[in-house]
């Protein structure tokens, strides 16, 4: 083993890929093979996974991959990081793995950075199909009178349990103050509009919110990042002000998994 070898702390222990680390990655490629463009979703969902997690660069490099990739750009802090993997077809997985020079690692490299700036939290954010039925919630929200207001029930703190999410004392107090003044009156709307459209508008922005989360989550960002990325995403879907935008995501860290509770 040679000293660049072993002074590197880039390689890890392996890590298996989280269902969100295959969805994101997945997602990230359009469900398709960047190397080959087979697809690598199987419509016949009983057959065994199609695509398979590749290290961009290598988990446990041989001497040789060592040498070969001395000095080479890597992505992610280390080798277990979701940005050094990419979802191939299992045939590309292997022959990558095997047959690896320095010219198609910096190839799988450029793909991947290529993929990554595709993919970035803006575009991600604003394909979200949710803004009609936010748009109403806001309206709402930005024409509550005096008496609408005096008419939401406020909920008691320990009902809740974003302390339980947020770690950040300020920003945890924040949010927890604007889930206790509406967090009902959302949870009304919502149901509003659930019986007007026949379908489950707040389990899908739920989802979508989610979804948002573990975007801006992978890219790194911390409690007070995401909580402002999100808020901004949605001034930027429905033009709300920023206080009514806060409002609606703090509802969210409430009532619908934005946020994982803190381990
Ligand atoms: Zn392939």
């Amino acid at each position: 083993m040679c000293m660049d070898f072993m002074d590197d702390t880039y390689c890890m222990d392996r890590r298996t890929p989280t269902k969100y680390d295959e969805l994101l990655l997945l997602e990230e490629v359009d469900s398709i093979c960047p190397v080959c463009g087979i697809s690598l979703i199987n419509k016949q969902a009983k057959k065994k996974k199609q695509f398979e997690i590749a290290h961009i660069y290598p988990n446990s490099p041989t001497k040789e991959e060592v040498k070969e990739l001395m000095g080479v750009e890597r992505l992610g802090s280390n080798s277990e990081d979701i940005q050094n993997w990419i979802a191939l077809c299992s045939k590309c997985h292997t022959e990558y793995d095997f047959h690896k020079t320095k010219n198609e690692y910096l190839k799988m490299l450029e793909c991947k950075k290529k993929l990554l700036s595709e993919s970035d939290t803006k575009r991600q954010l604003s394909e979200k199909n949710i803004e009609s039925e936010l748009a109403n919630i806001i309206v709402n929200l930005c024409n509550l009178s005096q008496s609408d207001l005096e008419n939401i029930s406020p909920l008691s703190y320990d009902a809740l349990c974003v302390s339980e999410k947020i770690s950040n004392p300020l920003l945890c107090r924040d949010i927890s103050s604007k889930v206790v003044d509406y967090y009902l009156f959302i949870k009304e709307q919502f149901e509003i509009q659930e019986l007007s459209n026949k379908k489950s508008s707040l389990e899908l922005i739920a989802a979508n919110i989610k979804h948002a989360y573990y975007v801006c989550k992978t890219e790194g960002l911390d409690e007070n990042q995401i909580f402002s990325n999100l808020c901004n995403w949605l001034i930027s879907k429905i033009h709300c002000d920023n206080t009514s935008a806060q409002i609606i995501i703090a509802f969210f860290v409430q009532n619908c998994d934005a946020y994982e509770k803190l381990s």
